[in-house]
């Protein structure tokens, strides 16, 4: 039995930047991981991040030759038939590609420089100690492979998408199994070429293709790393889980390599939760974030940037917990204001049009975007706020571009309110519990009018499939 103020699980990007803040805030922190040390940081990745993360919390941005693979102006998004491309140059969409495991092991270093008080790697979290009711420390399997008993004050799970601790959670609150429909699986390589056989694709842009036929769900990625290295990728609904390596060896890597003059740097899977955060991520005694919060952006999946945003969150709550010494959910629950009312409003919304975008067909999402019924700059306002506000003139010129597809145009604009709605209702997130039950319950009536819009787009899409079959 070993006494701490804190104890965090995981030592990913969240897990760390916890650590780091916390540490810095004086309390006595353990961070555990079951990998080894040498291993933080190795994880399946896109391994791209925007610059916000670093410049909010004041970390060091990935720096060249020491973590960065490259910088990277923006983003081009590309309709299914390639026609159209959509530039997302913007100093929110700008970043890097970090080398992963460098990076991973930097954030592990600047964590145990701020004085965290023991790290242990090799250290397996099984299960949560409850006294009480209240969240007093871990049942791990020790690195020398013997059970042990963990106590600290507060418990931070940072323990990623498969969390063992959330499945153990007392308070139905928090929710156990993240639904299949809100994940995606992802398979990706990093993959090596000599210069002279084969040119990296815009190097300064990370690539993106919609395409709901070749990646149901999710889309694919093509990520440079430096002028011989990418990042390739293809995420896709949970149900297609013994067909992901197949689609990316057809649509990703025969589409994009060009040459068999490769090396496979490091292939493998991965699942990336694509949804609002939990209704709560904190019990009595403990707070989740990151992946295991499902604190990720659930438009593009990217993780990183708020897993660190939660973990700095997580961090000043668990320390003014600790100085007023109370534990409980009402006083860790300033943690869900905090992430509910920042980037949680602007997930919900993203959330929602996740939900609408996975339904459009190849055909819609060509229209939509040569249209212009959505265009940079919105895809932009949406992607930083969540939500768009267009003027009359735009909304009149929108109606005539979509006039060959109304029901599509009307669709987006009743998405357009719905988000609005729900990034403002995010952004009133109660400031106690006790007013919890109510704003839930408006919650899921947001998102049932969306639901219900999209069993109508279902249905009008099988009528049509119909129709043209009767024609032909
Ligand atoms: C294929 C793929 C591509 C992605 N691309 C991008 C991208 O380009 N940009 C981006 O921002 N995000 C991307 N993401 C998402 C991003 O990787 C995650 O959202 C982010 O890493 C979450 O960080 P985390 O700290 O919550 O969890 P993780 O980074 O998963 O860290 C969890 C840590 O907990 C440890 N752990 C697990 N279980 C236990 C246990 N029982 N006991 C002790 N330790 C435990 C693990 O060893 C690990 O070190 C991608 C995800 C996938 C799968």
């Amino acid at each position: 039995m070993v006494d701490f103020d804190l104890i965090i699980v995981g030592a990913g990007t969240g897990g760390t930047t916890a650590a780091r803040f916390a540490a810095q805030k004086g309390l006595e922190v353990c961070l555990i991981d079951s990998k080894p040390r040498e291993k933080i940081g190795d994880k399946i990745c896109g391994d791209a991040v925007g610059t916000e993360a670093f410049e909010l919390l004041k970390i060091n941005p990935p720096k060249a030759g020491v973590d960065l693979s490259c910088h990277i102006k923006g983003a081009k998004l590309y309709s299914p038939n390639l026609q159209k491309c959509i530039e997302l140059i913007d100093p929110k969409q700008a970043g890097y590609v970090v080398d992963r495991l460098k990076f991973g092991q930097r954030l592990l270093n600047e964590a145990l420089d701020s004085g965290v008080k023991q790290f242990l790697d090799k250290t397996r979290a099984l299960d949560l100690i409850y006294k009480e009711g209240i969240v007093t420390g871990l049942k791990v399997k020790a690195k020398n492979g013997e059970q042990a008993e963990l106590k600290s004050k507060i418990v931070i799970d940072a323990s990623g998408f498969y969390s063992p601790l959330r499945k153990k959670v007392k308070n139905p609150m928090i929710e156990k199994e993240i639904p299949k429909i809100d994940s995606i699986l992802c398979y990706r390589e990093i993959i090596n070429f000599p210069k002279k056989d084969q040119e990296v694709q815009d190097p300064e842009y990370i690539t993106i293709i919609l395409d709901p036929e070749k990646a149901p769900g999710g889309y694919i990625w093509y990520f440079p790393k430096n002028e011989s290295s990418i990042n390739l990728g293809l995420g896709v609904y949970m149900d297609y889980k013994g067909k992901v390596r197949e689609f990316y060896k057809k649509y990703a890597f025969n589409e994009f390599v060009k040459t068999p003059n490769i090396e496979i740097e490091s292939s493998g899977g991965g699942v990336v939760p694509v949804r609002r955060p939990l209704w709560s991520c904190a019990d009595n005694g403990l707070m989740l974030i990151g992946d295991a919060g499902c604190h990720v952006n659930p438009l593009h999946g990217g993780g990183i940037d708020p897993s660190m945003r939660a973990g700095f969150y997580a961090a000043i709550t668990a320390a003014d917990a600790i100085e007023s010494g109370n534990h409980t959910l009402e006083k860790l629950w300033d943690f869900n204001y905090k992430v509910m009312t920042t980037f949680g409003a602007e997930f919900a919304a993203l959330d929602l049009l996740r939900m609408v975008l996975q339904v459009l067909t190849n055909e819609d999402l060509n229209f939509g975007l040569e249209k212009d019924l959505l265009t940079a700059g919105e895809i932009l306002e949406i992607a930083s706020t969540g939500s768009i506000t267009l003027s009359l003139f735009e909304m009149a010129k929108k109606a005539i571009q979509g006039l060959s597809n109304p029901k599509l145009l009307l669709d987006l604009n009743y998405l357009r309110i719905r988000m609005n709605e729900i990034a403002k209702h995010y952004r009133k997130f109660p400031r106690t519990i006790h007013d919890f039950a109510e704003w839930k319950n408006t919650t899921v009536q947001i998102y049932d009018k969306i639901q219900n819009m999209i069993v109508k787009v279902k249905k009008n899409e099988k009528e049509n499939i119909k129709g043209s079959e009767a024609h032909g």
